[in-house]
């Protein structure tokens, strides 16, 4: 259903994206992992059609998000890295403004704001002012807004960012029920959130995708098949054992006791094979005949925190060598070169950008509700709009400030 192909995007000198490109199908869970200043935002941005690529393109269910805008803003529900609320409205009233903004007809916007309060659990704070919700209640109402015009793909940056442990796993939960109806993608930089919620994985480091696959297959392609084997020493010396424990099969054994065990009582190994292929049977039969007595036997399964450090690790040393020609800017030039330079320089290059965002500011005033569920609050067109996202941008430039 999404398509994104070869994206490159540059802010003034910076190379933010550098050809990202990947595949989300009809269904998929797709977590977009990357450290910090990757380009998930940015990704996230374009797909959505919040700013343009410099070059490639992006399709969602074939059509062209350039040449298409309208219908394929249709398609998205977005939530910002920084929920975009009207914190001096309440949470029914934001609701029918933000379905009116995005072209719900004036008929169906109460049935509609109902709907997504019911479903991210905000109905019993429908009166209540934004600005008094807890960080947790804020980021459902994000959800409920990105929800309101029945978006097929969901697109949620960052969507745990900042909350307690128990507002992180209501927030997974109600991803994870969303996600049994439409598509999502998410972008996040807990792993153990992506190996939680999704099916599929998307990693991006420095503007570039190093890897996009299923993540029982990255991991898969990344699995040793290692053993690690704890038995009873008994007397017998380390050599001993791992040369008894060098089966046509092992490829390595190495040492791998634990500090808080005593050595002269239990040791354990840690043995990879030759072929990617499950060796405790082996091992056990082994065991037997040895009459070891076997404390565990347990594969060593990689973890995605694994295979994520392992490929921006080598993505970063490659480009740390094509790199390595080109002079380093040092700390005090690039202070030196910052007090020179003057504020409004920096306010221009930012502009372009800000500038549509800025824009999108709606007229609040045109909207009149009674700030009650059953408002019927005064759209003036009930013909569909364009379904974009024109309130959000109080992230606007949250970006700056955090650099
Ligand atoms: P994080 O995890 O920290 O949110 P990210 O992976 O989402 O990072 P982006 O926000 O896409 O990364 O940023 C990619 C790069 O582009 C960063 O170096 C960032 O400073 C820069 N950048 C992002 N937005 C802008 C902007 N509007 N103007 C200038 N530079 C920007």
């Amino acid at each position: 259903m999404l398509l994104v192909e070869d994206l490159h995007k540059s802010y003034g000198d910076l190379k933010a994206l550098q050809g990202i490109s990947f595949e989300v199908k009809e269904g998929d869970i797709l977590g977009l992992l990357g450290p910090n200043g990757a380009g998930k935002s940015t990704t996230m941005r374009i797909v959505t059609g919040y700013i343009p690529a410099d070059s490639g393109r992006v399709l969602v269910d074939g059509l062209d998000s350039m040449n298409n805008s309208l219908q394929v803003r249709q398609r998205i529900g977005y939530l910002p890295e920084h929920t975009p609320l009207y914190t001096d409205m309440r949470v029914a009233e934001f609701l029918m403004f933000r379905a009116h903004i995005k072209g719900v007809p004036r008929r169906e916007r109460k049935n509609r704001v109902i709907e997504v309060m019911e479903k991210t659990q905000t109905t019993d704070r429908a009166q209540q002012i934004i600005g008094n919700l807890s960080k947790g209640f804020r980021q459902r109402v994000g959800i409920a807004d990105a929800l309101i015009g029945r978006p097929r793909l969901l697109i949620l940056d960052e969507p745990t960012i900042g909350l307690d442990p128990l507002q992180v796993r209501q927030v997974r939960d109600l991803i994870k029920d969303l996600a049994s109806e439409r598509t999502v993608i998410l972008s996040t930089h807990i792993l153990a959130e992506v190996e939680m919620i999704c099916n599929k994985v998307v990693i991006i480091h420095q503007g570039t995708t190093v890897a996009a696959d299923k993540i029982a297959s990255l991991i898969d392609n990344y699995d040793e098949y290692a053993v690690e084997l704890t038995l009873e020493r008994n007397g017998a010396s380390v050599d001993e054992l791992k040369t008894a424990l060098s089966i046509d099969t092992v490829k390595a054994v190495s040492d791998s006791s634990n500090s808080w065990e005593n050595p002269d009582k239990v040791i354990s190994f840690r043995l990879t094979p030759k072929e990617r292929k499950d060796i405790r049977p082996q091992l056990y039969d082994l065991a037997k005949t040895q009459s070891w007595k076997l404390l565990e036997l347990r594969r060593e399964r990689v973890s995605l925190e694994d295979v994520f450090t392992l490929l921006t690790q080598q993505h970063a040393d490659k480009a740390a060598d094509t790199k390595e020609t080109e002079p380093t800017v040092k700390a005090d030039d690039a202070v030196s070169e910052a007090q020179a330079s003057k504020p409004e320089a920096a306010k221009e290059e930012a502009a372009p950008e800000k500038a549509s965002e800025a824009d999108a500011e709606p007229a609040k005033a045109d909207v009149e509700t009674d700030g009650k569920t059953d408002a019927t609050a005064s759209a003036d067109s009930d013909s569909p709009g364009d379904g974009s996202e024109q309130a959000p941008e109080a992230d606007k430039d949250s970006k700056k400030a955090k650099e």
